[in-house]
């Protein structure tokens, strides 16, 4: 087995690529061609500054393979921006988008920037010159960005812009993750959620557990965690504990979520309002109560049947994993834990669904977005969820047996599923 680098995130994609081809077999002539992006542009982007100044900014394209649709990946704008970050990110797309078996490629772009020091009008001015230098190798039969780190619905919305003014014709199906009214899809806001609660249903019947009785920690109160605690919540599981930046909440009885958040919303912090009777509906979250306070570190080293990080990535490390006590892990986050983690995890069987998997709902609606855009349709909330529900509970399974095929953690089950889809197709393709 190949060890990992902790700082070079494409050696440790590369990495990955390795033991899921020792384990699998893979044609050797396959694994030579996927130890790279078939192609990576680099743009050098000019952008009139409002003081008159040009200033050139640089950015990146990684289309890393196309064997199964059209590149699909996010645009990230940050100051830590690199290379190896975007090819290692297009390859784990290319990886996601398989492991859900839809008909998209990876691909990932960005820039080294940081937005929050630009003018409204200089950030659509670089968004439009990222257009400019990319149009003729994106478009929905080829590439099919969407947002990612620091990048919004109105980014992409001057970017199809601009791309429609190159080509001269509409072509709404080039970018995801527009506003409904502009063609975005239904379902599309809490997707990524709604995809990790099918896994968690299917974990939690494979577990043979009961959803009453099952106990979940959800790190993170964003776009994914939110929903995901309260979709849980609604089902029937037991929120223990919900967190954010500022610290996090537990309490033994069960956490309504609606309610964290409306004192969340009132005061800045997420507040309890337990479930259950020991603690009064309108009681405030104290220290020494049936709701107390934790930290983020507490919340992840709590005794629940399922932990879902869904804020940052390297939460899950060395020095804190031989501390997990969850007995499964639902990796809403990109990248929670590190390869060093995932192995202690494995000696002391916790199951973990890794993200490729877990989180890939979100991908899965972008597509179903792009589907709709290149005909024409407007699919309803319940046809999505329905839609959705299919592809994420096939996958799981799917991933399942890889599992129990090869004696192997889900996360590298996860990549063989996937490398074998793709290498399959490479091959028809030759
Ligand atoms: P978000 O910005 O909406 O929310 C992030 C949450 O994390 C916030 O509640 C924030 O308070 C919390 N947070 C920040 N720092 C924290 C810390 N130190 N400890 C605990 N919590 C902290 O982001 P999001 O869209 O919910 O994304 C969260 C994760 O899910 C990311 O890893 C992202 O890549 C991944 N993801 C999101 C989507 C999506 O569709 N939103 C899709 C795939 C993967």
């Amino acid at each position: 087995m190949d060890f990992f680098c902790m700082n070079n995130p494409f050696q440790n994609a590369m990495t990955q690529l390795n033991n899921a081809a020792a384990i699998m077999h893979l044609d050797t002539n396959i694994h030579e061609i996927l130890k790279q992006p078939e192609r990576l542009i680099t743009l050098a982007i000019p952008v009139t500054m409002d003081d008159g100044r040009i200033k050139v900014f640089t950015g990146y394209r990684s289309q890393f393979n196309n064997a199964l649709g059209p590149y699909k990946g996010g645009i990230r704008y940050h100051w830590d921006v690199s290379v190896d970050e975007v090819k290692a990110l297009s390859f784990w797309m290319m990886v996601k988008c398989a492991t859900v078996n839809i008909p998209m490629g990876g691909g990932k772009g960005g820039v080294i920037v940081n937005p929050k020091e630009l003018s409204e009008g200089e950030l659509e001015r670089l968004s439009r010159g990222y257009v400019r230098g990319l149009w003729r190798n994106i478009g929905s039969d080829k590439d099919v960005p969407a947002p990612d780190v620091y990048t919004t619905p109105q980014i992409m919305g001057w970017m199809r812009n601009e791309y429609e003014k190159l080509v001269g014709h509409a072509d709404p199906g080039v970018i995801t993750g527009k506003n409904i009214e502009d063609g975005g899809s239904e379902a599309r806001g809490y997707s990524t959620a709604q995809g990790g609660v099918y896994m968690v249903r299917e974990l939690t019947r494979k577990m043979g557990w009961n959803v009453a009785g099952t106990t979940v920690a959800i790190q993170g109160f964003g776009n994914a965690g939110s929903f995901m605690a309260k979709i849980l919540h609604a089902e029937g599981y037991k929120i223990v504990a919900v967190s954010d930046s500022k610290g996090g909440v537990y309490s033994e009885d069960g956490i309504d979520p609606d309610k964290a958040e409306k004192i969340k919303n009132d005061g800045g912090m997420l507040g309890c309002y337990c479930v259950g009777t020991v603690c009064n509906i309108d009681e405030q979250v104290s220290d020494d109560g049936p709701c107390r306070k934790i930290t983020n570190e507490q919340l992840l080293e709590l005794p629940v049947d399922i932990l879902v990080p869904a804020a940052l990535e390297n939460v899950i490390t060395q020095d804190n994993a031989s501390r997990i006590q969850a007995k499964s892990i639902v990796e809403l986050a990109n990248g929670p834990t590190t390869p060093e983690a995932d192995e202690v995890l494995k000696e002391k069987g916790v199951t973990v669904v890794p993200d490729v998997l877990a989180n890939a709902g979100g991908v899965t609606v972008s597509y179903f977005e792009w589907d709709q855009n290149v005909k024409g349709e407007h699919w309803t909330e319940q046809d999505v969820l329905t839609k959705l529900e299919k592809i994420m509970v096939d996958a799981f399974n799917e991933v399942w047996e890889t599992k129990e095929k090869y004696a192997i953690d889900m996360r590298t089950a996860a990549f063989v599923k996937a490398i074998e889809r793709v290498a399959d197709n490479m091959k028809e393709q030759m």
